[in-house]
Protein backbone atom coordinates (compact mmCIF):
# COMPACT_ATOMS: atom_id res chain seq x y z
CA UNK A 1 0.00 0.00 0.00
CA UNK A 2 1.60 3.44 -1.08
CA UNK A 3 1.80 6.10 1.98
CA UNK A 4 -0.86 8.38 0.77
CA UNK A 5 -3.23 5.65 0.51
CA UNK A 6 -3.23 5.21 4.55
CA UNK A 7 -6.53 6.09 5.69
CA UNK A 8 -6.94 8.93 8.21
CA UNK A 9 -9.44 8.81 11.50
CA UNK A 10 -10.80 12.21 11.73
CA UNK A 11 -12.55 13.67 14.43
CA UNK A 12 -15.43 15.98 14.30
CA UNK A 13 -13.44 19.06 14.88
CA UNK A 14 -11.18 17.90 11.62
CA UNK A 15 -8.25 16.72 14.03
CA UNK A 16 -6.24 13.48 12.72
CA UNK A 17 -6.61 11.25 15.28
CA UNK A 18 -3.10 8.57 14.61
CA UNK A 19 -2.27 7.84 18.62
CA UNK A 20 -3.36 5.46 20.90
CA UNK A 21 -1.93 5.11 24.22
CA UNK A 22 -3.07 1.46 25.69
CA UNK A 23 -3.16 1.26 29.55
CA UNK A 24 -2.37 -2.33 30.41
CA UNK A 25 -3.13 -2.01 33.85
CA UNK A 26 -4.43 0.25 36.46
CA UNK A 27 -2.16 -1.23 39.10
CA UNK A 28 1.20 1.08 40.14
CA UNK A 29 3.82 0.41 42.77
CA UNK A 30 4.25 3.94 43.09
CA UNK A 31 2.08 6.31 44.80
CA UNK A 32 2.80 9.47 43.74
CA UNK A 33 1.42 12.15 45.28
CA UNK A 34 -0.35 14.40 41.94
CA UNK A 35 -1.72 10.29 40.74
CA UNK A 36 -2.49 7.81 43.14
CA UNK A 37 -4.19 8.74 46.77
CA UNK A 38 -1.99 6.59 49.38
CA UNK A 39 -3.68 3.43 50.44
CA UNK A 40 -5.82 3.28 47.24
CA UNK A 41 -6.99 0.04 46.30
CA UNK A 42 -10.14 0.95 44.12
CA UNK A 43 -8.54 -1.05 41.15
CA UNK A 44 -10.16 -2.99 38.19
CA UNK A 45 -10.98 -6.67 38.67
CA UNK A 46 -8.84 -9.06 36.62
CA UNK A 47 -12.27 -10.20 34.77
CA UNK A 48 -12.26 -6.62 33.78
CA UNK A 49 -9.23 -6.40 32.27
CA UNK A 50 -8.73 -7.17 28.09
CA UNK A 51 -7.16 -10.13 27.44
CA UNK A 52 -3.73 -9.46 25.17
CA UNK A 53 -6.36 -11.29 22.42
CA UNK A 54 -8.59 -8.24 22.94
CA UNK A 55 -5.66 -5.59 22.95
CA UNK A 56 -4.55 -7.04 20.10
CA UNK A 57 -7.44 -6.87 17.83
CA UNK A 58 -8.14 -3.47 18.92
CA UNK A 59 -4.38 -2.48 18.16
CA UNK A 60 -5.39 -3.91 14.98
CA UNK A 61 -7.98 -2.06 14.47
CA UNK A 62 -6.94 0.90 15.13
CA UNK A 63 -3.49 0.60 12.25
CA UNK A 64 -6.61 -0.53 9.84
CA UNK A 65 -8.04 2.63 9.86
CA UNK A 66 -4.77 4.67 9.80
CA UNK A 67 -3.17 4.95 13.50
CA UNK A 68 0.46 3.98 13.30
CA UNK A 69 2.17 4.87 17.03
CA UNK A 70 0.89 2.97 19.82
CA UNK A 71 1.74 3.60 23.55
CA UNK A 72 1.75 0.68 26.48
CA UNK A 73 1.14 2.74 29.67
CA UNK A 74 -0.82 2.22 33.02
CA UNK A 75 -0.92 2.02 35.92
CA UNK A 76 2.70 0.51 35.87
CA UNK A 77 2.85 -1.53 32.71
CA UNK A 78 5.31 -3.52 33.92
CA UNK A 79 3.44 -5.25 36.24
CA UNK A 80 1.23 -6.99 33.71
CA UNK A 81 2.03 -10.49 33.58
CA UNK A 82 3.61 -11.67 30.52
CA UNK A 83 3.87 -7.69 29.29
CA UNK A 84 7.22 -9.11 27.07
CA UNK A 85 4.81 -11.25 24.83
CA UNK A 86 2.12 -8.42 24.93
CA UNK A 87 4.85 -6.67 23.38
CA UNK A 88 6.09 -9.31 20.35
CA UNK A 89 1.95 -9.78 19.34
CA UNK A 90 1.39 -5.95 18.96
CA UNK A 91 4.64 -5.06 17.54
CA UNK A 92 4.09 -7.19 14.38
CA UNK A 93 0.59 -6.37 13.51
CA UNK A 94 0.45 -4.77 10.19
CA UNK A 95 0.37 -0.85 10.39
CA UNK A 96 2.30 -0.62 13.64
CA UNK A 97 5.22 1.82 13.35
CA UNK A 98 5.78 2.29 16.36
CA UNK A 99 5.06 0.92 19.63
CA UNK A 100 6.31 2.71 22.88
CA UNK A 101 6.07 2.51 26.63
CA UNK A 102 5.92 4.25 29.60
CA UNK A 103 6.98 3.12 33.16
CA UNK A 104 8.31 4.61 36.30
CA UNK A 105 10.99 2.44 35.77
CA UNK A 106 11.00 0.47 39.38
CA UNK A 107 11.07 -2.94 37.11
CA UNK A 108 12.59 -1.89 33.95
CA UNK A 109 16.06 -3.24 35.17
CA UNK A 110 15.03 -6.58 34.70
CA UNK A 111 12.90 -6.43 31.31
CA UNK A 112 14.17 -3.50 29.21
CA UNK A 113 16.42 -6.34 27.34
CA UNK A 114 13.58 -8.45 26.70
CA UNK A 115 11.25 -5.38 26.00
CA UNK A 116 13.67 -4.17 22.95
CA UNK A 117 14.30 -7.94 21.41
CA UNK A 118 10.13 -8.16 21.58
CA UNK A 119 9.92 -5.12 19.27
CA UNK A 120 9.69 -1.87 21.73
CA UNK A 121 10.89 1.32 19.97
CA UNK A 122 11.09 3.60 22.00
CA UNK A 123 10.33 4.44 26.63
CA UNK A 124 9.49 7.10 28.36
CA UNK A 125 10.38 6.97 31.99
CA UNK A 126 9.21 9.07 34.58
CA UNK A 127 11.11 10.73 36.85
CA UNK A 128 10.56 13.28 39.48
CA UNK A 129 13.71 14.12 41.33
CA UNK A 130 17.27 12.87 41.56
CA UNK A 131 17.47 13.37 45.53
CA UNK A 132 16.65 10.28 47.44
CA UNK A 133 14.16 11.81 50.05
CA UNK A 134 11.75 13.89 47.61
CA UNK A 135 11.48 10.57 45.32
CA UNK A 136 10.45 8.57 48.63
CA UNK A 137 7.93 11.97 48.97
CA UNK A 138 6.71 11.82 45.73
CA UNK A 139 6.82 8.24 44.86
CA UNK A 140 5.73 6.92 48.58
CA UNK A 141 8.41 5.01 48.41
CA UNK A 142 12.43 4.79 48.28
CA UNK A 143 12.59 3.79 44.53
CA UNK A 144 15.54 5.87 43.24
CA UNK A 145 18.15 3.34 43.33
CA UNK A 146 15.70 0.92 40.65
CA UNK A 147 14.65 3.81 38.93
CA UNK A 148 18.44 4.63 38.32
CA UNK A 149 19.07 0.57 37.45
CA UNK A 150 16.56 0.55 34.94
CA UNK A 151 17.69 3.48 33.08
CA UNK A 152 21.18 1.44 32.86
CA UNK A 153 19.43 -1.45 31.61
CA UNK A 154 17.77 0.49 28.94
CA UNK A 155 20.29 2.32 27.80
CA UNK A 156 22.65 -1.16 27.35
CA UNK A 157 19.55 -2.59 25.76
CA UNK A 158 20.12 -0.27 22.54
CA UNK A 159 17.00 2.20 23.40
CA UNK A 160 18.44 5.34 21.67
CA UNK A 161 15.98 8.22 22.63
CA UNK A 162 14.71 7.62 26.25
CA UNK A 163 12.59 10.43 27.63
CA UNK A 164 12.15 11.15 31.18
CA UNK A 165 8.87 12.64 32.32
CA UNK A 166 8.79 15.35 35.17
CA UNK A 167 5.62 16.78 37.08
CA UNK A 168 6.31 19.85 37.80
CA UNK A 169 5.53 20.59 41.32
CA UNK A 170 5.71 23.94 43.80
CA UNK A 171 7.65 23.37 46.80
CA UNK A 172 8.28 19.86 46.24
CA UNK A 173 10.69 19.54 42.76
CA UNK A 174 10.85 22.68 41.01
CA UNK A 175 13.92 23.81 42.34
CA UNK A 176 15.38 20.61 41.02
CA UNK A 177 14.61 21.65 36.97
CA UNK A 178 18.18 22.77 36.41
CA UNK A 179 19.71 19.19 38.14
CA UNK A 180 17.46 17.39 36.34
CA UNK A 181 18.18 19.35 33.12
CA UNK A 182 22.24 18.91 33.64
CA UNK A 183 21.80 15.09 34.35
CA UNK A 184 19.57 14.46 31.32
CA UNK A 185 21.93 16.39 28.97
CA UNK A 186 25.10 14.91 30.35
CA UNK A 187 23.58 10.81 30.56
CA UNK A 188 21.93 11.82 27.03
CA UNK A 189 18.16 11.62 28.16
CA UNK A 190 15.39 14.08 27.09
CA UNK A 191 14.00 16.25 29.84
CA UNK A 192 10.23 17.04 29.36
CA UNK A 193 8.52 19.01 32.14
CA UNK A 194 5.33 18.40 32.77
CA UNK A 195 2.58 20.99 34.35
CA UNK A 196 0.41 19.04 37.21
CA UNK A 197 -3.03 18.52 35.89
CA UNK A 198 -6.11 18.42 38.26
CA UNK A 199 -7.03 14.60 37.64
CA UNK A 200 -8.57 13.75 40.93
CA UNK A 201 -8.03 15.57 44.41
CA UNK A 202 -4.05 14.04 44.01
CA UNK A 203 -4.07 15.65 40.90
CA UNK A 204 -5.44 18.94 42.24
CA UNK A 205 -3.51 18.97 45.49
CA UNK A 206 0.20 18.57 44.26
CA UNK A 207 1.09 22.45 43.71
CA UNK A 208 0.84 23.15 40.28
CA UNK A 209 3.28 25.86 38.57
CA UNK A 210 3.19 27.18 35.44
CA UNK A 211 6.11 26.09 32.98
CA UNK A 212 6.84 29.65 32.11
CA UNK A 213 8.03 29.94 35.81
CA UNK A 214 10.81 27.99 35.22
CA UNK A 215 11.79 28.75 31.99
CA UNK A 216 13.97 32.21 31.96
CA UNK A 217 16.08 30.46 34.21
CA UNK A 218 16.34 27.40 32.39
CA UNK A 219 16.99 29.04 29.27
CA UNK A 220 19.68 31.29 30.36
CA UNK A 221 21.62 28.64 32.56
CA UNK A 222 22.04 26.37 29.71
CA UNK A 223 21.90 29.16 26.62
CA UNK A 224 18.75 27.16 25.41
CA UNK A 225 17.08 28.06 21.77
CA UNK A 226 13.61 27.42 20.83
CA UNK A 227 13.84 23.91 18.87
CA UNK A 228 11.42 22.76 15.71
CA UNK A 229 12.29 18.90 16.68
CA UNK A 230 8.57 17.05 17.27
CA UNK A 231 10.48 13.69 19.07
CA UNK A 232 7.35 11.26 18.51
CA UNK A 233 4.79 13.99 17.49
CA UNK A 234 3.47 14.40 20.94
CA UNK A 235 2.55 17.94 22.41
CA UNK A 236 5.47 19.06 23.78
CA UNK A 237 7.81 22.30 22.74
CA UNK A 238 11.29 21.91 22.28
CA UNK A 239 14.28 23.80 23.44
CA UNK A 240 17.91 22.89 23.01
CA UNK A 241 21.09 23.75 24.19
CA UNK A 242 23.57 25.82 22.15
CA UNK A 243 25.70 22.98 20.55
CA UNK A 244 22.44 21.10 19.72
CA UNK A 245 22.81 18.18 21.29
CA UNK A 246 20.83 18.44 24.51
CA UNK A 247 16.94 18.86 23.95
CA UNK A 248 13.94 19.47 26.42
CA UNK A 249 10.56 19.61 25.89
CA UNK A 250 8.04 21.60 27.36
CA UNK A 251 4.27 19.98 28.56
CA UNK A 252 1.42 22.80 29.15
CA UNK A 253 -1.80 21.25 29.53
CA UNK A 254 -2.62 23.79 31.91
CA UNK A 255 -0.94 27.36 31.41
CA UNK A 256 -0.93 26.53 27.08
CA UNK A 257 -3.13 23.77 25.90
CA UNK A 258 -2.96 22.38 22.55
CA UNK A 259 -6.08 20.74 22.20
CA UNK A 260 -6.34 22.35 19.06
CA UNK A 261 -3.48 19.49 17.79
CA UNK A 262 -4.57 16.72 20.05
CA UNK A 263 -4.18 13.61 17.97
CA UNK A 264 -4.78 10.81 20.44
CA UNK A 265 -7.02 9.05 22.23
CA UNK A 266 -6.88 6.44 25.28
CA UNK A 267 -7.96 2.52 25.96
CA UNK A 268 -8.53 1.96 29.77
CA UNK A 269 -7.43 -1.28 30.58
CA UNK A 270 -11.10 -2.39 31.37
CA UNK A 271 -11.85 -1.64 27.14
CA UNK A 272 -13.28 2.41 27.59
CA UNK A 273 -11.97 4.03 25.00
CA UNK A 274 -11.54 7.96 26.23
CA UNK A 275 -11.69 10.22 23.83
CA UNK A 276 -9.83 13.47 25.61
CA UNK A 277 -7.72 13.39 29.29
CA UNK A 278 -9.93 15.99 30.64
CA UNK A 279 -13.60 15.23 30.28
CA UNK A 280 -15.93 11.58 30.84
CA UNK A 281 -16.67 10.89 27.41
CA UNK A 282 -16.00 7.48 26.42
CA UNK A 283 -17.01 4.70 24.48
CA UNK A 284 -17.21 0.53 25.51
CA UNK A 285 -15.38 -1.72 23.42
CA UNK A 286 -15.51 -4.23 25.44
CA UNK A 287 -18.76 -5.48 25.65
CA UNK A 288 -18.75 -5.20 22.07
CA UNK A 289 -15.30 -7.35 21.77
CA UNK A 290 -16.88 -10.06 24.31
CA UNK A 291 -20.00 -10.04 22.22
CA UNK A 292 -18.30 -11.20 19.08
CA UNK A 293 -17.84 -7.92 17.10
CA UNK A 294 -16.39 -8.17 13.54
CA UNK A 295 -12.68 -6.26 12.47
CA UNK A 296 -15.30 -4.32 10.36
CA UNK A 297 -18.11 -3.60 13.38
CA UNK A 298 -15.09 -2.98 15.92
CA UNK A 299 -13.76 -0.25 13.02
CA UNK A 300 -17.16 1.65 12.86
CA UNK A 301 -17.49 1.57 16.44
CA UNK A 302 -14.03 3.58 16.66
CA UNK A 303 -14.66 5.61 13.41
CA UNK A 304 -17.98 6.73 15.20
CA UNK A 305 -16.19 7.45 18.79
CA UNK A 306 -14.66 10.10 17.06
CA UNK A 307 -17.14 11.70 16.32
CA UNK A 308 -17.53 12.35 19.97
CA UNK A 309 -13.77 13.51 20.75
CA UNK A 310 -14.56 16.97 22.89
CA UNK A 311 -12.93 20.10 21.40
CA UNK A 312 -10.81 20.78 24.47
CA UNK A 313 -10.15 19.94 28.55
CA UNK A 314 -11.22 22.55 30.90
CA UNK A 315 -9.23 21.85 33.40
CA UNK A 316 -8.30 25.42 33.85
CA UNK A 317 -12.00 26.37 34.16
CA UNK A 318 -13.53 23.31 35.89
CA UNK A 319 -10.40 22.49 37.69
CA UNK A 320 -12.45 19.75 40.25
CA UNK A 321 -14.60 18.43 37.30
CA UNK A 322 -12.76 15.17 36.61
CA UNK A 323 -12.79 12.62 40.09
CA UNK A 324 -10.84 9.24 38.10
CA UNK A 325 -7.05 9.46 38.72
CA UNK A 326 -4.77 9.62 36.32
CA UNK A 327 -3.54 5.62 36.81
CA UNK A 328 -7.09 4.85 36.18
CA UNK A 329 -6.99 6.44 32.72
CA UNK A 330 -3.59 5.64 31.69
CA UNK A 331 -1.41 7.91 31.51
N1 LIG B 1 3.51 4.23 35.40
C1 LIG B 1 3.90 4.78 34.14
C2 LIG B 1 4.79 5.99 34.34
O1 LIG B 1 5.12 6.29 35.50
O2 LIG B 1 5.18 6.61 33.36
C3 LIG B 1 2.76 5.13 33.20
C4 LIG B 1 1.52 5.70 33.77
S1 LIG B 1 1.71 7.29 34.52
C5 LIG B 1 0.03 7.60 35.02
C6 LIG B 1 1.97 8.30 33.08
C7 LIG B 1 2.45 9.69 33.34
O3 LIG B 1 1.40 10.44 33.90
C8 LIG B 1 3.63 9.80 34.27
O4 LIG B 1 4.67 10.53 33.66
C9 LIG B 1 3.06 10.57 35.43
O5 LIG B 1 4.04 11.36 36.04
C10 LIG B 1 1.97 11.37 34.78
N2 LIG B 1 0.91 11.88 35.68
C11 LIG B 1 0.15 11.20 36.56
N3 LIG B 1 -0.72 12.03 37.18
C12 LIG B 1 -0.51 13.25 36.65
C13 LIG B 1 -1.10 14.54 36.88
N4 LIG B 1 -2.08 14.72 37.77
N5 LIG B 1 -0.64 15.58 36.15
C14 LIG B 1 0.35 15.42 35.24
N6 LIG B 1 0.95 14.24 34.98
C15 LIG B 1 0.52 13.16 35.69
Amino acid sequence: MSSTAIPSLLDAHGRRIDYVRLSVTDRCDLRCQYCLPKGFDGYAEPAEWLSFEEIGRLVAAFAALGVRRFRLTGGEPLMRARLVSLVSQLSVIPGVDDLSLSTNGTRLAAQAAALRQAGLSRLNVSLDTLDKQCMEQVTGRDSLESVMAGLQAAREAGFALIKLNMVLMRSVNAHEVERMAAFCFEQGFVLRVIETMPMGDTGRQSGYMSVEEILPSLVQRFDLKPSAVTLGGGPARYWQTADGRGQIGFITPISQHFCATCNRVRLSVDGQLHLCLGQEDRVDLRQPLRDGASQEALMTLIREAMQRKPERHVFREVPEQLVRFMSQTGG
